[in-house]
């Protein structure tokens, strides 16, 4: 079973950064790991630039039109060159220089040997390649990359050859074990549809941390033989969609992707492996609605088709413009490219034209198109890696270190199905089995302990660790660590119970008469208390404590609460035993009034006898506030009453009148405190 992980772009930052310091400290056993791009960034070197390939395919005049005597368009000028009828000037023609012209008496093998077979080899140094057929319809894409039983085209003898190839390479005795599998898809109308598997509707196309693309749930296919390939691949070609337009019968309506993969596995040590990508794509053609005659339908496909060759035209010059932003993501197509357009694959386009007179604005803005291709640099670089079962001890280890109890546990007879990412993956019971290295590897304490700390580290970002250790054994073993932690915790709680239920029973013994008042104190769960929420208060009064304790001390007292009910007022003697919902209401003081005539009183003599710093001692009175009362009564002398504070420059009415709440209240209570 193969697992997946999608990672986070910090994430595989970390990652990157953690198997570069792997790398590092343990060269010999990491060789290879993080690709060329890891050794890129170790080496300070960028992987060699590779320019797209484009080759021009004219094809003969087709339908009898040569014997209606009608000249072309278009003709070779050499193994490279073309020319064409400038529309503008009938005196001139245009020329085009490419990688290769192949004319119309070129033939299937001509193209496949020349532009296609150069680049397979690619695939077995774990690099990635891709041939597309551009034109518009009825040029000879698909006869190029398809062809017929008579006339193989691009995919049956690259097919053949790579599976060839795969077989030598891989054959007993050589290094590396190679196999291939393949998946086809159409891109209809922006979806993907999987050829192999016409169910399962629009995939979506992701990018890994590598920059490579990927479709996950795409069908792969295994295939060691070109039966195999046949068997899968021509039903699936049925699946594709073609309609009838005037330009050609069997057009195809959509872009067919056959993407072939090479997965070489190293059999000694270091264990590398290498993936290889190969991408064959019959492009649908750019259409022009006037002459092939659309509606509906076909009209709405083409208009899908076009756009998305459009977009393909303004990646194609992004790239060529250095912009930073290339429009990749504007259509499925480019974004299926990414990695062979200005990415990682060797990419080489096959430009179809035809040679009649109706095709000449289709072929002039194919070979504008082709020409603008041949400008754009791609950058191939070798996806190697470490094979996961080298990986496998380590994994044992961390059980290990887990404990041996819990990895006991953790071990199940249905374990190696499921936790094993590859069926070659060591299980326990195979560890006699193991490859030195993976020996090595088990005993290594300084790689092991990186592994770990890197797998602790994604873990705490939310990931589920490094690729290597991401297992289904792993994450049962984390449950069962989490289902022990929960056991403890409910046994901790149990055992607290028990005390506080202990504790009650000692308290009722000791006063039975307290049983009714304090047991349900305790125990009655907080579910049946009713609960008063009540409303805060419009009005905050503060009350000095010692009035407070005064009034209880003395029935009589002279000052009272009012309790205020919307405009109307009602007095209430304070006392303690009123219910708490009472409190929903607005308070305020009533004082008697010879208590606040003392409070007054004691405030006017500290105004006109006190110090600034006396002044100070008074609410609201700050330093600044304390001078200019001083200065003002050295002016005009003393104060009659405490409203002429009011006079005071810089004092504001409101300001007095919150200093008077402030303070009579606390002066009067002080003034009580004195007397009694
Ligand atoms: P496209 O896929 O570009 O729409 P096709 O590959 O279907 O075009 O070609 C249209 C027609 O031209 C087909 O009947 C095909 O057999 C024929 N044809 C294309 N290229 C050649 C060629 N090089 N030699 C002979 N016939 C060709
Ligand atoms: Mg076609």
């Amino acid at each position: 079973m193969k697992i997946k992980v999608y990672l986070t772009c910090s994430q595989c930052l970390l990652l990157m950064f953690a198997k570069y310091m792997i790398w590092f400290a343990t060269p010999d056993l990491y060789v290879g790991a993080g690709r060329c791009r890891l050794s890129k960034v170790g080496a300070g070197r960028r992987p060699p630039p590779a320019r797209v390939r484009v080759a021009v395919r004219l094809r003969p005049f087709v339908d009898g039109t040569a014997a209606a005597g009608e000249p072309p368009c278009v003709r070779g000028l050499d193994s490279c060159s073309l020319e064409i009828a400038n529309w503008r000037n009938h005196q001139e023609t245009l020329k085009y220089q490419f990688d290769a012209f192949y004319g119309e008496r070129s033939s299937q093998q001509d193209i496949y040997a020349g532009s296609v077979q150069p680049i397979l080899r690619h695939l077995l140094e774990g690099q990635n390649a891709s041939v597309l057929a551009y034109g518009p319809t009825g040029a000879g894409k698909t006869h190029t990359m398809l062809g017929s039983p008579e006339q193989p085209g691009v995919i049956p003898r690259a097919l053949m050859d790579l599976l060839q190839l795969t077989r030598e390479e891989g054959g007993e005795g050589r290094p590396w074990a190679l196999s291939v599998t393949m998946s086809y898809l159409e891109i209809y109308q922006e979806k993907v549809l999987d050829l192999l598997d016409p169910a399962s509707g629009d995939l979506v196309i992701r990018e890994d941390c590598r920059g490579n693309i990927l479709i996950p749930g795409l069908t792969q296919k295994p295939i060691t033989s070109f039966a195999d390939f046949e068997r899968h691949f021509l039903p699936a070609s049925r699946n594709r969609t073609v309609g009838a337009t005037r330009l050609n019968q069997r057009s195809s309506r959509s872009h067919a992707v056959l993407l072939v993969k090479v997965d070489q596995r190293e059999r000694l040590a270091p264990f590398r492996q290498r993936e290889g990508k190969l991408y064959l794509i019959d492009l649908a053609g750019s259409e022009d609605n006037r002459r092939t005659g659309n509606k509906g339908l076909r009209l709405k496909e083409s208009g899908a088709i076009n756009s998305s060759l459009f977009v393909l035209g303004k990646v194609v010059d992004a790239l060529n413009q250095g912009l930073p932003r290339v429009p990749y993501r504007d259509s499925k197509l480019t974004r299926l490219l990414q990695d062979s357009l200005g990415g990682s694959a060797h990419s080489i386009l096959i430009a179809n034209i035809a040679p009649e007179r109706r095709f000449y604005l289709d072929t002039v803005s194919a070979l504008n198109f082709a020409a603008r291709s041949k400008e754009v640099i791609n950058r191939p670089f070798t996806n190697e890696s470490l094979q996961l079962r080298v990986l496998a001890p380590i994994k044992l280890s961390q059980k290990e270190l887990v404990g041996p109890s819990e990895a006991k546990r953790a071990r199940g007879p249905e374990e190696e199905e499921i936790g094993s990412p590859e069926p070659t993956a060591a299980p326990a019971s195979a560890s006699q089995k193991l490859s030195p290295l993976q020996k090595l590897s088990s005993m290594d304490p300084a790689v092991l302990e990186r592994l770990l700390s890197l797998d602790r580290l994604l873990g705490s970002q939310g990931s589920q660790g490094t690729h290597g250790l991401n297992t289904p054994r792993r994450e049962r073993m984390v449950l069962m660590k989490t289902m022990e932690e929960k056991d403890l915790e409910i046994e901790r709680l149990k055992m607290k119970q028990k005390e506080l239920e202990a504790k009650v029973l000692a308290q009722e013994a000791v006063d039975p008469k307290d049983k009714e008042n304090s047991s349900p104190a305790v125990l009655r769960p907080l579910a049946r208390r009713t609960v008063t929420v009540a409303k805060p208060l419009k009005k905050a009064v503060v009350m000095p404590l010692q009035l407070i304790q005064e009034q209880a001390a003395s029935p009589n007292a002279e000052i009272h609460i009012l309790k205020k009910k919307g405009r109307k007022r009602k007095l209430e003697s304070l006392d303690a035993s009123e219910p708490e919902e009472k409190a929903e209401d607005c308070w305020e003081l009533q004082i008697s009034p010879e208590l606040l005539a003392h409070g007054r009183q004691k405030i006017l003599d500290l105004l006109n006898e006190g110090s600034a710093r006396d002044l100070r001692s008074l609410q609201r009175i700050g330093q600044k506030k304390a001078q200019l009362i001083v200065g003002w009564r050295e002016l005009h002398g003393p104060f009659s009453q405490v409203e002429d504070l009011e006079r005071v420059e810089g004092i504001s009415g409101k300001q007095m009148e919150s200093f008077l709440k402030a303070n009579i209240l606390g002066l009067a209570a002080c003034h009580r405190c004195d007397t009694s």
